[in-house]
């Protein structure tokens, strides 16, 4: 399964939980594994909160704090080294178990899609398998 997501900022963050909820309920999965994957070299798949939003800002600044714009090698290749970077060090996807025919994140838990060269159109690939 596939989400579409249309990110608005070149550093975004987009909460994906909702949607993806919805398709492990309809899947009727009691037990299993739920993954979420970008097919993007500048996105990453993260598990936070978002109650807060502003953790997801905080992220993003403490990135912008790590890894600076326009060092990098692959900036004389098309400018977005930095992008490439912050978005390995998060990583393309991440697994959630699905208990009782549910995610099973914490209370204050997301599964969000953080974009580093954006404003574009991004894809999320949702494997949902029977543990
Ligand atoms: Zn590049």
């Amino acid at each position: 399964m596939e989400l579409k997501v249309r990110t608005r900022n070149k550093n975004d963050v987009v909460d994906l939980t909702r949607q993806i909820a919805e398709l492990v309920r309809q899947a009727d999965l009691e037990q299993g594994l739920c993954h979420v994957y970008v097919p993007h070299a500048t996105a990453a798949i993260i598990v936070n909160e978002n109650d807060d939003p502003q953790i997801g800002q905080d992220l993003l600044t403490a990135l912008d704090g790590l890894i600076p714009e326009g060092v990098w090698l692959h900036d004389k290749v098309d400018e977005n080294g930095a992008s490439h970077l912050k978005a390995t060090i998060l990583g393309p996807s991440e697994t959630v178990p699905i208990r009782r025919g549910r995610l099973a994140l914490g209370t204050w838990q997301a599964i969000m899609l953080v974009d580093f060269d954006g404003p574009r159109d991004r894809t999320a690939i949702v494997t949902l398998t029977r543990a």
